[in-house]
């Protein structure tokens, strides 16, 4: 998912609010709750029905009312243990309450509490066993927007005709596809899916897979002629990748055998009226997939490849499972503004779609990635500098979002948060944070290698859930390296390091003094940082020579000797390290230091430490 820059203005108020609060009490421990001694972590639900299959049939007798009726049918095997009774996440806009609920074509009684529906099965299923769950259900929406699925309604001044009338949607990451249907909602599972959906004839229905066919079907409420539309995926996905998407679209095929990537249909939907403009914003999509299949090294995993640009959606992107759903804004701009959009929903195919974290607290496995291939897009089409710039503009934004609140923040791979949406926005963040900590095991492994593993990363894991360890996993496996220092201080801490680097040289033995002071919060949680950075001198002849600072140290100096002075010394000028290094540029010419490209205010707030 791309978040919208609206979105991440109230993340950063969120995060002000945080730090406020953290000011007036200054050790507050959010690994539990005070008042009752509670963890504060979410585990995985447990599984006792492995999901198969989805039909959604959805009928909406009038799409400018937000009311519809459903049928799901839901197929699966019962797992390790006998059961007596069915759990479905069902929390509609209002407790979804069935109509009729049946498991095997035995009607059964069923419960409603907190946003579950509880199925009573009169008769234990043993392991192992097949099931087939059938639930009816009315909902009705009291809002018109973000409860599972959106309806917008139409503008009637507006001047295109496809802006007068209503779009729907849906959005189901997190957790949120149980608000139009009753599913296990998990990460976890992998189930194919069929949406069916009867609407007005006249409207467009996209849904993932492939269009099996749109048939004639009785009116509904407007007594206007209607259409049977009738989605399939044959492959397996995660519950929260199924969408609908329903509008007056105009539909543009962005594929062909003349673009970088013939074979795959990529169409792109927009409003009637702007699909010459979306068209334009949206062509680099065959180059993007092209790109994609190159550095994955496998073929594009879905039937097709389908773009909505969705009026109502507030997102800046939704990776749905072969139909990305996607702002209204990226209009925007000059063609070309939306490309790394396109890349990082793209990119969710595979990673995100094809492997899929198994649960929220490793969505920096879907999110970090989706955002490092935006970087590598620009290195690909820009070189190597446009790259680096790239790097810098997340790394500015890791220094100053991640303040020095560690451990009072969760790390980014920690199951600590209230609700899966949470994860999303956390200040030790999934998308920036996740994306630097691939661009350091890249820079640290070697590009190859580190490409060739995560290929096999990939074949290795492809329709499964996997976990941060399943990926250092494929690293170490690939390189004989181990990554478990690595791994632990970059993703299972909050925070990042931040050193005070100084140097002096002595000219009558040319030996070269450098010393680095770790500034962050180092206690017993957070003990300091262990960290190769290079420095590169430059003399007055041209040559460099490559120093490193290994410290692992709150406070680190190194004496080097040397043939002469140099005139400046470079602190990791290629960004190898998610770190505040503070001077990056020492002038020993002049005197001067300075922070080049990674200028940026440091964060002032600071805590004592935990002894
Ligand atoms: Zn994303």
């Amino acid at each position: 998912m791309y978040l919208s820059p609206l979105h991440l203005l109230t993340a950063l108020f969120a995060c002000s609010t945080a730090l406020a609060q953290t000011a007036a009490d200054p050790r507050p421990d959010p690994r539990f709750d005070p008042t009752t001694g509670q963890s504060t972590q979410v585990w995985r639900k447990p599984m006792p029905i492995d999901y198969t299959h989805a039909t959604i049939e959805i009928d909406i007798p009038d799409v400018t009312i937000p009311v519809l009726t459903g049928l799901t049918t839901l197929r699966g095997d019962v797992t390790g243990l006998p059961i007596s009774r069915i759990v479905l996440d069902a929390s509609g806009p209002q407790p979804l309450e069935p109509l009729a609920a049946s498991v095997n074509g035995l009607p059964v009684t069923w419960k409603t509490a907190a946003g579950k529906l509880t199925l009573n099965l009169s008769d234990m299923l043993p392991p192992r066993s097949p099931v087939v769950i059938a639930i009816k259900y009315n909902l009705a929406y009291d809002k018109n927007e973000g409860e599972g699925l959106t309806f917008k309604a139409g503008d009637p001044e507006a001047e295109l005709e496809s802006r007068r009338s209503p779009f729907i949607h849906a959005q189901g990451q997190a957790e949120l596809n149980s608000r139009w249907f009753p599913l296990f909602d998990s990460p976890a599972d992998r189930i194919t899916s069929e949406v069916i959906t009867t609407v007005d004839s006249g409207y467009q229905v996209l849904s993932n897979g492939r269009l099996l066919s749109t048939t004639p079907a009785t009116p509904g409420s407007t007594q206007q002629p209607r259409t049977r539309w009738h989605w399939a995926l044959d492959n397996e996905h995660a519950p929260y990748l199924v969408t609908l998407a329903i509008g007056k679209f105009a539909i543009v095929e962005l594929g062909g055998d003349s673009t970088a990537r013939p074979g795959i249909s990529m169409p792109l939907y927009a409003p009637q009226g702007l699909e010459d403009q979306a068209a334009a914003m949206y062509a680099k999509t065959p180059d993007i997939m092209a790109f994609l299949e190159n550095y994955f090294d496998e073929p594009y995993p879905w039937p097709l490849y389908a773009q909505a640009l969705t009026p109502g959606f507030v997102w800046g992107g939704m990776e749905n499972t072969g139909a990305t759903l996607l702002t209204m804004r990226s209009l925007r701009g000059e063609p070309g503004a939306a490309d790394e959009l396109i890349v990082h929903e793209m990119a969710h195919q595979w990673i995100g779609n094809l492997v899929t974290c198994r649960h929220w607290d490793h969505l920096w496995l879907n999110e970090g990635w989706a955002t490092f291939m935006e970087s590598l897009w620009v290195q690909h089409t820009q070189g190597e500098d446009a790259y680096r710039a790239s790097i810098a503009d997340t790394l500015r934004s890791m220094i100053t979002r991640d303040a020095l609140t560690a451990p009072q923040t969760p790390a980014i791979v920690s199951k600590r948060y209230s609700n899966p949406d949470d994860t999303f926005e956390k200040k030790d963040n999934p998308y920036g944070k996740g994306s630097l900590v691939l661009h350091m095991l890249r820079e640290q492994l070697g590009r190859e290698a580190f490409d060739n593993a995560t290929r096999k990363y990939l074949k290795a894991n492809r329709n499964r859930a996997v976990e941060t360890d399943d990926f250092r996993f494929a690293l170490e496996a690939a390189t004989g390296q181990s990554l478990e220092r690595f791994f632990e201080q970059w993703l299972l801490r909050p925070g990042i390091p931040r050193l005070q680097l100084e140097q002096s040289f002595d000219a009558g033995s040319n030996l070269l003094t450098l010393k680095a002071t770790q500034t962050q919060l180092i206690d017993r949680f957070n003990p300091a940082y262990a960290l190769s950075i290079p420095v590169i001198a430059t003399f007055a002849d041209g040559s460099t020579r490559t120093l490193t600072i290994n410290t692992t140290t709150r406070e680190f100096s190194q004496v080097i000797a040397l043939s002469q002075r140099p005139t400046t010394l470079q602190v990791d000028p290629n960004l190898t390290l998610m770190a505040s290094l503070r001077p990056r540029l020492f002038d020993l010419t002049t005197g001067g230091t300075s922070l080049g490209e990674v200028e940026v205010e440091e964060p002032t707030e600071t805590l004592a430490p935990t002894n």
